[in-house]
This record gives C-alpha cells, structure tokens and sequence, in this order.
C-alpha cells in the first residue's frame, strides 16, 4: 500500500501479528477513518472517501487479517477553515437553521448513515461521536500542555517547533505549509494550531465545556489523535482520509500524536514515523466536478440522493469509484454515471442467467478457477488495485464451460472485496423511477405491454401513440436497447 508518510508503496506489517493460522489469533489491522462534519448533508465526493475505506478494510479481511475499523462522527470543533481561521461548522449551521447543535448533527449523521448503507459500505466496528470523547481530549491535552502548549487569550496552542520534522506528511515546512495565514495574534510559529479554544469572554456557545484553559471546546485535530488512540491504541496500523487532509489536519494530528508518545524513550521520543500514532497514511484523491471542486458549503451540491432521484442506482456510483485507482483524481459525470450503471447490468444480466443454471447448496470452486483468484488478489494487494479487480471478475463471469454454481462462489468471494452485492442484486432493482415522473411503475409496464400487444398486431399508429403518452409523462421508451432498458428518464 502507498504510505503518504514515506511516498512510498510498503508491504503492509502488522502491529499485532498475531499467530497466522491459528484461528482466534488471527494477524489484527486496525484503521482509523476520518469521518465526516456533520453540519450538511455528505456529498458524493465525501462519498468516495468512505468507499475508498471500504475496499481497504475488505481487502484487508479478504486477506486473513482480523480488522478493526473506526470511524468517527465530527459534531464539534471543525472551523470553516481547516486551519485555526472561521467559525465552527456546527455553530454556524445551527443558527442559520435556527436548530440546536444537536438537532443539526443527528439529522445530517442519519442522512449520512443512509449514504453508507446506500452503498454497501460495511459498518464499522465503532462510531465513535466527537463529543461523546470531551473527558479523553482535556486528558490528552493535559499531558502535553506543558512541553508542547502554550496558552493564548483565544486557546490552548500546539507549538509545532517542538515536535521533530514537523509537517513532513504534507512536505512542508513550519513556516511555509498551505493555509498558514496567521489568523491569531501572538501565536510562535504561523502553523501552531489550537487544541483547545476558548468560548470569548461575554459569550455562551451552544457546545463549550470546562477545562483547566477555562469554557470551550476541543480544536478538531485534537478529536481524531484522542479517539484514534482512544479505541485503537498507539501505534495503530493505518490511518485514512481524502487528500486535503494531507495538508493540514494530519499533519496535526501527528504532531499531537508524537507529542503524546514521547514520554515513553524506548520507543523513539518524537520521531517520526515512529510516534506519528499510525504507521500508515492513506489518502483518496477528489472526485472533482468539470467545473472544478466539489463543495458542500455552497447552494446545491451532488447528493447521493441526487443520483437516485435522476434514476440511478446508488451501486452505479460505487462502480465510479472502482473504475478507478483510487489515488487519482475521478471526474463525475452523467455519462460516467451511466456507463457504470450500464456495465453493473450487464454484470447482472449474466449473474441471472447463472443462477438459473445452478443448483441450490454451497459449492467449493474447481482448480480452473484458481489463476483467476490469484490474479484478483494480487491486484487488489496492489495498493488496492480494483480497476484491474473489475476486469478479473468479468473475465471469471465470461468463462464458458464451467460449472455455474463453482463460478457463482467464486464471484461471491471476489465480491466480498468489490462489495456491489452482484449476487443479491436482481436486474429490476436498477431500474429506479426517477423523481418528478408523475407515472408509477406499475403504469409504466401496463403502456408498456400495451404497446408491445399494438406492434405484434402491426398496429404502428396505436404503438406511436402509446409512446407519445409515455414520453409526455417525461419516460423515454427504449426500443432495441441491446441491454433491455425498456425505459429511461426523458
Ligand atoms: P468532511 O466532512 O469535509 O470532513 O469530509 C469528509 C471526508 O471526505 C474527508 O476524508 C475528506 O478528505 C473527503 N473529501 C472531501 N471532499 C472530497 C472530494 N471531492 N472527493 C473525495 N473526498 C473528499
Ligand atoms: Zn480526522
């Protein structure tokens, strides 16, 4: 896997080997995964970050490895900017809502929820709530504040010239990094950051708590180094997120982490990677937009439910991902959308045909099948290399003359990784009405075989009328589609 920490593709080493073989001791992974701010609604690019986890912790059981996955829930401390500038996201959403704090951040955790169940992505082992770990992150905060803190009217300061090789997960300097705009007075260092802000004298904020720095709430860094740690322990095996967070909340909160492993000498003081709290650092790269980055702030944004309601099956959008590496930077589009719809029908198609040829009860896969799996692992073994992976599971699908219930097991194993759930999917759970179709389904198949009986009776006017009627309730009658969409969206 490639390390952002060295720029490097590693061998992955376990922190907890284990004893390969026997069952129950079985070697651990433990990965931490940045969760999402839950002041709006995820967009898909969000998205991509947790499909991106996915793939990794189901490589990573597919492997043998017993995995332990956290991700955790951002209800307080993320500023509108990622570095110390702007207002916390939460406060600001709530007041334009005229909600509380909680009311916002339990309806945009479900909505979020929802996304992850969407698509397929597997729960978990924890959730863990930010402001469900306040306790842990003063205790945390404690025992660095004397080395590596200091304390500003504003909050308690992290000073980054304390801790070795500071911002070398991001390669930059103390002074130069992005988004360094000395936005607090009196700070040492324009990169130091706060791990605990203060509610201003005179105010009362939604979420503040004590602490030994007075009335506030915790700085967001500081969140993921204390929950991370929390349920995973240091040194844990691999951390996640998108790629902006390479730049400045990692970097963060490896610093925090060195800072809070140094008391024990034996193992490295502050050196990095030794104290950085993850041995590996992994980053998705965007899903970005032709007309350029993809936001959330702003007015109307590309939801997952915005797929579904033009029509397209939420799975459509995971087969985007897988398509491709997910270290490069993946365009959306409505045509790339509907390329990966078309081809995970065909996938279903075929997988329909085979299940009416098999017969019920498991089955172990022949040797024949065996190069195939190889090479499945391999690629995803390959830092992840699932565009390979799709290839590998539509040659096995493609094969002739096997037996269709051994081919089944083994696409059902491959799809233990890919996750589109090809095996419990039928071909009609594509089809999804779109939004504002004021006709129903059911209305859809009866014009429909109407028009089929109009034709087979060489009654071409009745079946041009049937398809005029349809298309003015906005449904596109597809004829000769070689992959038998029998309607589309106008
Ligand atoms: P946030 O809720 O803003 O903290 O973001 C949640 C996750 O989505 C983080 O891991 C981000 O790095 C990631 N992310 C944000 N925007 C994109 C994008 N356009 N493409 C892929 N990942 C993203
Ligand atoms: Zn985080």
């Amino acid at each position: 896997m490639f390390n952002s920490l060295t720029r490097q593709l590693e061998e992955f080493q376990p922190v907890h080997p284990g004893i390969p073989g026997v069952p129950g001791k079985e070697p651990e992974a433990r990965v931490y995964s940045c969760g999402p701010t839950v002041y709006n609604y995820p967009h898909i690019g969000n998205m991509r970050a947790y499909v991106f986890a996915d793939i990794l912790g189901r490589t990573l059981s597919f492997k043998g490895y017993k995995l332990t996955h956290v991700i955790n829930i951002t209800d307080v401390g993320h500023l509108t900017d990622d570095a110390d500038d702007g207002e916390d996201k939460m406060e600001k959403m709530a007041r334009t809502a005229a909600k509380s704090i909680w009311d916002i951040a339990q309806h945009y955790t479900q909505a979020y929820w929802e996304d992850i169940k969407a698509l397929n992505i597997r729960q978990p082992a924890r959730w863990t709530i930010a402001t469900e770990y306040v306790p842990q992150m003063i205790a945390f905060a404690e025992k660095i504040a004397d080395k590596h803190c200091y304390e500003l009217d504003s909050g308690l300061y992290f000073d980054v010239s304390t801790v070795a090789d500071y911002g070398r997960l991001a390669r930059a300097q103390t002074e130069d990094g992005e988004g360094r705009i000395e936005a607090v007075e009196g700070k040492r260092n324009a990169a130091d950051f706060a791990i605990w802000r203060k509610t201003p004298r005179g105010e009362k904020r939604q979420m503040e708590w004590d602490s030994p720095w007075g009335k506030g709430a915790p700085g967001w860094h500081l969140e993921c180094s204390v929950m991370s740690s929390e349920v995973l322990g240091f040194p844990f095996d691999i951390h996640t997120g998108g790629i902006d967070h390479r730049e400045i909340h990692h970097p963060n909160e490896i610093a925090q982490n060195q800072a809070f492993c140094c008391g024990d000498k034996a193992s490295g003081g502050l050196d990095l990677p030794a104290n950085s709290g993850a041995r590996v650092w992994m980053h998705n790269n965007f899903l970005v937009e032709r007309s350029g980055k993809m936001s959330k702030s702003s007015g109307e944004f590309l939801r997952l439910q915005l797929l579904i309601d033009k029509g397209y099956h939420p799975l459509a959008y995971r087969m985007m991902c897988l398509q491709a590496h997910y270290r490069s930077e993946l365009e959306f589009s409505w045509e790339g959308l509907g390329a990966a719809l078309t081809r995970l029908k065909r996938m279903l198609i075929a997988i329909g045909q085979l299940k009416d040829r098999a017969g019920e009860g498991a089955v172990q896969a022949g040797p024949r099948f065996a190069p195939f799996l190889e090479r499945f692992d391999a690629s995803v073994s390959d830092d992840l290399n699932t565009a390979i992976a799709l290839t590998v599971f539509e040659e096995v699908l493609a094969l002739k003359k096997v037996d269709p219930a051994e081919k089944l097991a083994v696409l059902a194993e491959m799809d233990g990784v890919l996750g589109l759930g090809v095996l419990a999917l039928e071909r009609e759970d594509l089809r999804i009405k779109p939004k504002g179709i004021d006709i129903g389904q059911s209305e859809i198949e009866v014009v429909l075989e109407a028009r089929k009986a109009a034709r087979a009776n060489k009654d071409f006017a009745r079946s041009d009328a049937l398809r005029d009627e349809l298309a003015t309730n906005g449904v596109d009658v597809m004829d000769g589609d070689p992959l038998g969409w029998e309607w589309k969206l106008a």
